[in-house]
């Protein structure tokens, strides 16, 4: 297992990153209450954590993903409620949008989404031990309060200070509350709204419990990796700290905290409340998942990120191109007759590509250093495209181009900058949802004129056994393979 640092948020420090039970890695990133479209600051957090889930794998870790999705919420209700449809199915409709475009961006390495609803036996069993403990108190209503007062660490991960968070500042008084700092837990149930019953009444889960209730159950009371974006570090992880170690008696609940950077458009937050947002959707179909992908990458996931609309993917693409194109090069000096082609790479290049390796994983291995790895590819690009355009690149060896290409393979593996082959059929994914989910970016793909990619996808899924038919616009899929339709 490769040694590496991360910024862990709690410590405010770079620390050398050590299991609890090595190799295996808990890793819990909070994921999306989807009431309604995802915007492209959601698609950060997730693109950046592939790439930490990608590392971990690939320097000897295992790694096990999980990401919870809040399908029980205010905003899924109220929105449900406005559309006339039911929050669960509101919920499920907006995640189907997700998962589609997280197979576009190449993000696979999530092992598993559990939804909130599917956990109620584990967030019921926490608050009564919460209550049971001392920790957290009935209202009159039936409704579960965390006496905050109860945890002395209570905003130690943010820096915040309860005091400052009293009558006159920004809480309202609720009457159910010992102290305006107290946060639910469980949520008496109002007429018309999700229920279910509970030692106290029906009610429903409050937000933060069920993060705590699912990682319990799936990672233990203790587990190694906890991110999210940085507006979340307060409340939510600091309630998340508060019920786990209140709950189990063990601490700390989780050994690294890893926070990302927003996403901010006009100087702000990108945020549905304030208004400010571009769809993941309609970035993915204009620019196609590649420079969206590279946008996020092209900063350390800490540093805020700028949003202007299509002007910064514009940008994007430009740069992507520039970053593609000598290993494009690459793959087109490949496809001379190999006959004519015998000639080895001067000494430098040659211990240069396997430098460059090295400092690009070094630069990964010191707190995710994406930008730094995409700015050294650059400076190998431009080596490459000299070498390919000089008298004797013409010429070069398949050795040679392969060590040419082998700082792109590392980036690939990494970063996923590049279309993959083929789809990687992983954790609890169906086979058959992930393959109607490459139809669909490809419908996608060629709605857009990028027949370039729509082939790709073609490619890929015949690589993996499947070939397509279309026919008129609907395109139908059978497998060959010998264990068509199992999981795998
Ligand atoms: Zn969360």
């Amino acid at each position: 297992m490769r040694e590496f640092r991360v910024y862990d948020t709690l410590s405010r420090e770079l620390r050398t990153f050590r299991p609890i039970t090595p190799p295996r890695v808990g890793l819990f990133v909070c994921g999306l209450t989807p009431y309604a479209e995802a915007h492209v600051g959601h698609g950060r957090v997730a693109v950046v954590f592939d790439v930490v889930a990608r590392a971990l794998t690939a320097w000897g870790y295992r790694p096990l993903y999980v990401q919870n999705v809040t399908n029980v919420d205010d905003r899924l209700i109220e929105r449900a409620a406005a559309e006339g449809t039911d929050p669960l199915a509101l919920a499920e409709r907006h995640m189907a949008g997700w998962l589609q475009a997280m197979e576009e961006l190449g993000v696979r390495s999530v092992n598993y989404y559990p939804r909130a609803t599917d956990y109620i036996p584990e967030i019921i069993a926490q608050v009564a031990a919460l209550v049971d403990r001392g920790f957290a108190y009935v209202a009159r209503d039936g409704s579960v309060y965390f006496d905050v007062g109860r945890f002395p660490d209570y905003g130690r991960l943010s820096g915040q200070r309860v005091e400052a968070l009293r009558p006159g500042a920004r809480l309202e008084v609720d009457p159910r509350k010992r102290a305006p700092e107290d946060f639910v837990l469980w949520k008496a149930a109002v007429p018309g709204e999700p229920s279910w019953p509970s030692p106290w009444g029906p009610g429903r889960p409050g937000w933060h419990i069920e993060d705590t209730a699912i990682t319990g159950r799936l990672l233990g009371p203790r587990y190694d990796l906890h991110g999210g974006g940085v507006d979340l570090k307060f409340p939510h992880h600091e309630a998340e700290i508060a019920q786990a170690e209140g709950a189990s008696g063990e601490r700390p609940f989780v050994n690294y905290w890893m926070h990302v950077g927003l996403v901010e458009m006009g100087g702000t937050k990108m945020s549905k409340s304030i208004g400010n947002v571009y769809p993941l959707r309609q970035a993915l179909d204009e620019y196609g998942p590649w420079v969206v992908r590279f946008y996020y990458l092209n900063a350390h996931y800490r540093s805020p990120l700028g949003f202007q609309g299509s002007e910064t993917l514009d940008e994007s693409r430009e740069a992507y191109r520039r970053l593609a194109a000598p290993r494009e090069a690459i793959r087109r000096a490949r496809a001379r007759d190999a006959g004519s082609r015998e000639r080895d790479l001067p000494a430098g290049v040659a211990a240069g590509a396997e430098a460059l390796v090295d400092r690009l994983d070094a630069h990964l291995a010191d707190d995710f250093h994406t930008r730094e790895v995409i700015a050294e590819l650059f400076g190998w690009g431009r080596t490459v495209t000299e070498l390919l355009a000089s008298p004797s690149g013409a010429s070069l060896s398949d050795d040679a181009l392969d060590t040419l290409e082998r700082p792109y393979e590392w980036a690939q593996r990494m970063l996923g900058l590049w279309p993959e082959t083929p789809p990687v059929l992983v954790g609890e994914a169906d086979a058959s949802a992930v393959i109607e989910a490459a139809i669909a970016a490809r419908a996608r793909a060629r709605a857009r004129g990028d027949y370039a990619e729509a082939d790709r996808i073609r490619h890929d899924l015949e690589r993996a056994g499947i070939t397509l038919e279309d026919r008129g616009n609907e395109t139908t899929w059978q497998s060959n393979r010998e264990d068509a339709g199992r999981r795998p």
